[in-house]
């Protein structure tokens, strides 16, 4: 029955060769991977992963293409132009591009869209800052001038996660080639398909060869001799914190190359009792619930006041066991599946080590029943009640739609609550109190925090998170400038004998 909900007209999507990107063509990979549809289970396409002869070929070109080719040459106007213009394409393919995401990650439609919009305004934005000034003049001693630019940083390797397949790649390639840069990109194993797509239409506008590449693969296969590589100036790594330690490893012991990384969260929703209860809950049911808790953001734990928390949770329950939960190409769903078996079973496991720890299950914790399921990968949405925030249910990242829900009385309890894990990547605060609202936030360590509000994030703005959630990061200028060396440049103006043995008159130089 499975198949039957991917229509025939548009199965022409899904089923041709996905190549890999080299050198601006595509071509066979050495080996194959199948993957399979999250809504039902049932097999969807195959797709072709690099070896290691075609990674190491991905590298020499993206290598070439940086020390010789027209790319890193080009004026910043003649790269926002290109920039645009992949934007517009984007824009022409938007349906195909959600469909195909879709199809492979599981998200509903109405979620791919957005990523597919956010990914063309992000390339838009991205085209719009590098034509801005970056560099400086500092105004140092006489008769000289400093100059301070900002130049590419050379060959930059990128892995992405499947959560956003198309959405974190472009994080990564808009900002890498706004500077300048040339790139290997390597998306998840489980979510190629969309990348491959925005390869096409790069080779479509004629983006000069080996500027990007895109090798399939799994981690230790294609990830690591990215990582390991020395043709490699950068990487910028979006994934689990395990990876990242493996990434960071991997350059420190090569070539020392730069590196980014966005990693996990266990954000937090704190909820002090002066709020319209309804109105919180409905945002609580957002941050956890969109793309099935499977966002690096989500808010998984919820710390609520007391004298508010059994409406709270009557309401949370209620309303969550109204949610539609099905395939993501039908557009009554409200929440899809998770995007592999192997993460449908880790993310069972993680509901029942938290009954096993004496949480208590408020809804959820099952997996719906019907035709309509067939063998797709889903799980209902789940609160579970903790009373100890030492349970690995709160301390560990599920990356399902697992809440936690922890119950405060004071507001320095409900800091130390929200503070009491080893990420920090976003966080809420729900009160109507202003002065309140920013002692919470100032208090709380993350590198994002909405006020009344959760999940919103701009192009404009900075992204990325404190302690364990990652180095660095992604949007805004703050998201260019690690794909950027800087450079001083000192003019004199006016030079004179240096005077190196009379010390002051050296000084003055
Ligand atoms: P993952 O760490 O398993 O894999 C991420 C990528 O790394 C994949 O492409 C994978 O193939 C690759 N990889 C695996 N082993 C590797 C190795 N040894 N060397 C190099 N690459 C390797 O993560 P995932 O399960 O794909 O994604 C979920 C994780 O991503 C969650 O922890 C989530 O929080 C995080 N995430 C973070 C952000 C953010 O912006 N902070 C955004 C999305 C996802």
């Amino acid at each position: 029955m499975s198949t039957l909900l991917i229509p025939d007209a548009r199965k022409s999507n899904l089923e041709r060769p996905w190549r890999l990107f080299i050198d601006g063509q595509f071509e066979d990979g050495g080996g194959e991977r199948s993957l399979f549809d999250p809504a039902t289970g049932a097999p969807l396409c195959k797709v072709m992963e690099a070896s290691s002869d075609q990674v190491e070929r991905a590298l020499q070109a993206a290598r070439r293409a940086f020390d010789q080719g027209p790319w890193p040459r080009t004026s910043a106007q003649q790269r926002a132009q290109f920039l645009f213009r992949l934007a517009d394409a984007i824009e022409a393919r938007a349906e195909q591009l959600a469909f195909v995401e879709t199809c492979n990650s599981g998200k509903p439609l109405r979620e791919a869209r957005f990523d597919v919009a956010e990914s063309a305004n992000c390339l838009r934005y991205f085209a719009g800052l590098i034509t801005k000034p970056l560099g400086q003049t500092v105004d140092v001693p006489a008769p000289s001038v400093s100059q301070i630019v900002r130049e590419p940083v050379g060959v930059v390797a990128q892995i992405v996660p499947w959560n956003y397949p198309l959405l974190t790649a472009v994080w990564k390639l808009a900002p890498a080639l706004a500077a300048g840069n040339t790139c290997v990109l390597k998306p998840s194993e489980f979510t190629p398909l969309s990348v491959l797509m925005l390869a096409e239409i790069m080779q479509e506008l004629e983006l000069p060869a080996g500027t990007v590449n895109i090798v399939n693969g799994d981690g230790l296969m294609v990830g690591q001799p990215l990582a390991e590589s020395a043709l490699v100036d950068k990487i910028s790594f979006t994934g689990s914190g395990k990876t990242g330690r493996a990434v960071t490893a991997a350059a420190i012991g090569s070539n020392l190359k730069k590196v980014t990384l966005e990693l996990g969260g266990k954000s937090p929703m704190v909820v002090f009792d002066d709020v319209d209860v309804d109105l919180a809950v409905d945002w609580a049911l957002y941050a956890i619930f969109v793309h099935a808790g499977q966002v690096c953001s989500a808010g998984s734990r919820f710390i609520v006041n007391e004298r508010i928390y059994d409406r709270f949770v009557e309401t949370f329950a209620a309303r969550a066991r109204k949610i539609k939960v099905g395939p993501g190409l039908d557009t009554d769903t409200q929440m899809g599946p998770l995007v592999s078996k192997q993460h449908l079973q880790k993310v069972l496991e993680y509901i029942e080590i938290g009954q096993q720890e004496g949480a208590a299950l408020l809804c959820g914790g099952d997996r719906p029943r019907g035709t309509i399921y067939g063998d797709g990968y889903y799980v209902n949405p789940t609160l579970l009640a903790a009373d100890k925030s030492s349970m690995r249910i709160v301390q560990e990242e599920i990356f399902g739609p697992v809440a936690v829900i922890e119950k405060f009385s004071s507001e320095d309890q409900a800091v130390a609550l929200a503070n009491a894990t080893i990420y920090g990547l976003a966080a809420a605060v729900w009160t109507k109190d202003v002065t309140r609202a920013y002692r919470v936030v100032k208090a709380i360590k993350a590198g994002v925090v909405w006020i009344n509000g959760y999940h919103s994030t701009y192009n404009e703005c900075p992204f990325g998170g404190y302690k364990q959630s990652g180095w660095g990061r992604e949007c805004g200028p703050w998201g260019l400038h690690p794909y950027t060396e800087v450079k001083q440049i000192n003019l004199n103006l006016d030079p004179s004998p240096v005077g190196w043995f009379n010390a002051d008159a050296a000084f003055n130089q």
